[in-house]
């Protein structure tokens, strides 16, 4: 998946300064934030979607990526106000990079959902 840009920065191709990064995850600031705190938990292998998800594995992946985002708004501050997790999956759910992210939003009063 070379032309994936989320597995180049994953990957460290795209040189980047994570917020977080372990073996299989990596979290970095969303590049056009949507909210005072916008992060975007990315695995490193490449799952197009929550649709492609299959193995114990994979659903593992995604615990861990819940936790990593629990982690983060908790170092932020964020936590005690509250934020917004959210996964786009494909075209109908406004999903843009075909490589699986988990979207941490929040610093602020968020709207109600579309
Ligand atoms: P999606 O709509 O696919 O759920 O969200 C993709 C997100 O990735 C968007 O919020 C977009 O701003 C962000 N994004 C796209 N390309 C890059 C990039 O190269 N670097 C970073 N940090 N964010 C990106
Ligand atoms: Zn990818």
């Amino acid at each position: 998946m070379e032309q994936c840009i989320f597995c180049q920065i994953a990957t460290g191709q795209i040189p980047t300064n994570f917020i977080y990064q372990d073996e299989n995850i990596v979290a970095l600031p969303d590049i056009h934030p949507k909210a005072p705190t916008h992060i975007l938990i990315i695995p490193k292998k490449h799952i197009p979607s929550i649709e492609e998800l299959s193995t114990e594995d994979d659903y593992d992946l995604v615990s861990n990526m819940i936790k990593v985002a629990q982690q983060i708004a908790r170092e932020q501050n964020i936590n005690t106000q509250g934020y917004r997790l959210v996964f786009n999956i494909r075209s109908h759910g406004g999903q843009e990079v075909p490589h699986l992210h988990l979207h941490l939003i929040g610093g602020h009063q968020l709207g109600s959902m579309a």
